[in-house]
């Protein structure tokens, strides 16, 4: 069951009230380069990125972001830091979305301004809590940094509420999974804007996917989260494909066939471990939300996937393909993918 929230749009993205999760990522070229950014976008925008966030922390930045806002249909969110006067520039760059921490953006004043500009324009603020900018007046507070977080977080919003402000998608986040939860799981409970969720600089590939899906599947289960995004320290394509993983394995929602693999043992005939890898990486250029198995041997392979709708099972130089647990044709070691892609096709 989501926990209920407002709806906002970040260009003709839905965010809350039971839209769909989006899927979020940010660039890591320099923002004054026009070139190296609008490829890295397109390429997000190639592996299914829905909302794209990039970092200006200058004038020169702005100018170059409001030339990116013609290239591309993907909604842009603007993050600023420090300098209003540069948020309200984004704003009118054509900005689908700003995000911004009111404790660092200089005051009530600074803060009013960027909250008049975005509601002239009708665009939502994203405020951005993190472990890393708590106010030093709830940092020498002796309560968790759960807590820390969740009062830095209504905080911000208290300011924006008072400039009258309330199109607001709120994210509170640190590099403890445990922080993070309870912060989600308090916000939740006391309030309704939406809410982006993510473990922050949770780290490099394999440790950040783990942390993340950790993390962003626990507060998913719980009906937590409108929007989300993976932060790994590696190229951001990485992100958009574990944001995927995350919400299709938890049946949120579906973007790809998913491949059941075995983990191979001593009966397995054939070198399965790089046919999955290839498998997998063709299962990316569809779209069909099957299941799809590669097991290394026919003896126990089908039943084992039996819930898969279309799979293999290896046997010596040869593998059976199979169909909700029923063989259908033998093929040669050499043909496993392409006769399973066929296969795929057909079903599609
Ligand atoms: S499917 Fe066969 S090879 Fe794979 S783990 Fe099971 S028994 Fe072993």
């Amino acid at each position: 069951m989501r926990s209920e929230s407002k709806r906002l749009y970040v260009g003709e993205v839905a965010i809350g009230d039971g839209a769909p999760i989006s899927i979020q990522t940010m660039t890591n070229t320099d923002s004054k380069d026009y070139e190296s950014t609008l490829k890295q976008i397109s390429e997000l925008e190639s592996v299914g990125a829905e909302l794209i966030r990039i970092s200006l922390p200058d004038e020169e930045s702005v100018k170059v972001f409001k030339k990116l806002k013609t290239k591309t249909s993907t909604p842009l969110i603007a993050d600023i830091h420090f300098r209003a006067e540069i948020a309200v520039l984004a704003i009118e760059a054509g900005a689908d979305k700003i995000r911004i921490n009111p404790g660092n953006i200089g005051g009530k004043d600074q803060v009013s301004k960027v909250a008049a500009a975005a509601a002239k324009r009708n665009i939502p603020i994203r405020i951005g809590v993190n472990a890393g900018s708590i106010s030093d007046d709830l940092r020498d507070q002796d309560i968790p940094l759960s807590k820390q977080l969740t009062l830095s977080a209504l905080e911000c919003i208290d300011v924006m509420e008072k400039v009258g402000f309330n199109d607001i998608i709120v994210s509170a986040k640190a590099f403890g999974v445990q922080d993070t939860i309870e912060t989600y799981r308090a916000l939740s409970k006391s309030i309704d804007y939406p809410l982006h969720i993510g473990i922050t600089e949770s780290g490099t590939l394999e440790s950040g996917s783990v942390r993340s899906s950790v993390g962003l599947g626990i507060l998913l289960s719980e009906g937590i989260g409108d929007t989300l995004r993976v932060s790994l320290s590696a190229d951001p394509v990485h992100e958009v494909h574990v944001a995927k993983q995350i919400l299709q394995s938890l049946e949120i929602r579906k973007f790809h066939p998913e491949l059941i693999a075995c983990p191979t043992c001593s009966r397995c005939e054939v070198d399965l471990i790089p046919i999955a890898r290839q498998v997998e990486k063709e299962l990316k250029n569809i779209s069909d939300p099957l299941k799809v198995a590669v097991m290394g041997c026919s003896v126990n392979g089908p039943g084992e996937a039996r819930l898969a709708d279309i799979g293999i099972a290896a046997g010596r130089g040869k593998g059976v393909l199979f169909i909700k647990g029923k063989p259908v044709k033998t093929v040669d070691e050499a043909d496993f993918v392409d006769e399973l892609l066929k296969l795929i096709e057909r079903d599609e």
